[in-house]
């Protein structure tokens, strides 16, 4: 039976934090509703608007079980929990479905004792919060609107509604990090018993305001305060001993997870398996194609009241840039990629990539598998350099 994942983009927020890059927005509460109502449209006619879009829907997902459904933003608690359930009744009614994770990005801040139950009532058994620090200064200097109280309060409300899959997001890298307030976040996590935790490290790139200061050299945004890349990787190296030694199992480059607690859903996404993605900037992935819908959410709710899918980007994949990608999304995977399976499927002989690799200490082997050697994890990317050469 071929298995499938849906994402849902909620792409709405409270306030922009000053180091994201993402495409959301800050809007006035009516606008939730149209679209939400556009996003249950995309999930209903899905075969038609692929079809009228010329994106491809093979058999395989026409005969998929949906057995994940990720909510992601944005901030997708703040939409009205009645919204939330439409989503989920309409995935319900479109699809085959036998759903084990069904997961709901939440900011703190937003969460009430009714939502929470309400949530539960919804279908949704797992939400992933974006904390990024507990410590206060860190999160206002970032321009979250939570604060560490409210954590631990809506931890409290999620597991008093019956939530027994949380996941706790931290970020490496804010400004005003030390590694003594970064010590402090991680033993205030893992005291919350987590099922799952990410740890990012912060991004800098143009695309968010604290990105860019930093590129310019400026000092807005707390950007001066900012721990160098030595930091950071050293923050990245405590995350990693000190989560293995509270029983985290290491099982992706950003995420660690209790036994049996790895995220379904964003596993098909490095596994390379079928998934949907409805709603402005969602991307889909069909086992052969890539596609993405407009980012603009206003654009987005447009065109899907006009009956026509926002197409922005559809990449049918060539046999190289598969393996390009089975190589750079296994690799994420701490178990490792199976070379001999990868050289079976595309006719190719990895050898001599890989030996260069493991000679320079970059990558471990037994017999066929091929990992990311332990220690340089924190140096993935040079990796991911290196073995595309
Ligand atoms: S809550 Fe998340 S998506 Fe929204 S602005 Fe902050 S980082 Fe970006």
């Amino acid at each position: 039976m071929n298995r499938l994942g849906i994402y849902v983009q909620v792409p709405f927020c409270q306030t922009r934090c000053t180091y994201c890059n993402f495409h959301t927005g800050v809007v006035s509460s009516t606008r939730f509703a149209p679209y939400v109502a556009c996003v249950c449209e995309e999930i209903a006619g899905h075969r038609e608007f692929y079809a009228a879009a010329g994106v491809a829907s093979p058999a395989e997902i026409a005969d998929a079980v949906v057995d994940t459904i990720y909510i992601g933003g944005g901030t997708p608690s703040l939409l009205e929990p009645a919204h939330l359930g439409c989503i989920v009744g309409a995935v319900r009614e479109n699809f085959a479905s036998e759903l084990s994770e069904v997961t709901l990005e939440a900011d703190p801040e937003t969460v009430t004792e009714g939502k929470a139950a309400a949530w539960v009532a919804a279908g949704i058994n797992r939400v992933s919060f974006g904390v990024q620090s507990f410590c206060d200064e860190e999160l206002k200097s970032a321009g979250r609107m939570h604060r560490r109280a409210d954590v631990y309060r809506a931890a409290g409300m999620l597991r008093a509604a019956g939530i027994t899959n949380i996941s706790l997001d931290l970020i490496a890298g804010l400004p005003k990090q030390t590694a003594s307030s970064w010590q402090q976040s991680l033993a205030e996590l893992i005291a919350l018993a987590p099922e799952h935790v990410s740890v990012y490290l912060l991004e800098v790139d143009e695309g968010s305001r604290l990105g860019g200061e930093l590129l310019r050299g400026g000092n807005r945004y707390s950007a001066g305060d900012v721990p160098s890349d030595d930091e950071m990787a050293e923050f990245y190296d405590t995350a990693c001993s000190v989560l293995r030694a509270a029983g985290y199992e290491h099982y992706e480059i950003s995420n660690w997870a209790k036994p049996g607690f790895a995220s379904r859903h964003n596993l098909k996404y490095w596994r390379r398996e079928a998934y949907l993605g409805f709603g402005a900037g969602a991307h889909s992935f069909s086992g052969t194609e890539r596609w993405a819908n407009a980012h603009d959410a206003a654009e987005y709710v447009g065109a899907i009241t006009a009956g026509r899918l926002p197409v922005e980007q559809d990449e049918k994949l060539t046999a190289e840039s598969a393996l390009e990608e089975e190589l750079f999304l296994g690799l994420r995977q701490l178990e490792g990629i199976d070379l001999e399976r990868i050289e079976r499927q595309y006719g190719v002989s990895l050898d001599s990539r890989f030996a260069r690799l493991t000679s320079a200490g970059l990558i471990e082997r037994e017999g066929s598998v091929a990992r990311l050697a332990p220690e340089r994890i924190s140096v993935s990317n040079e990796v991911f350099v290196e073995l595309m050469k």
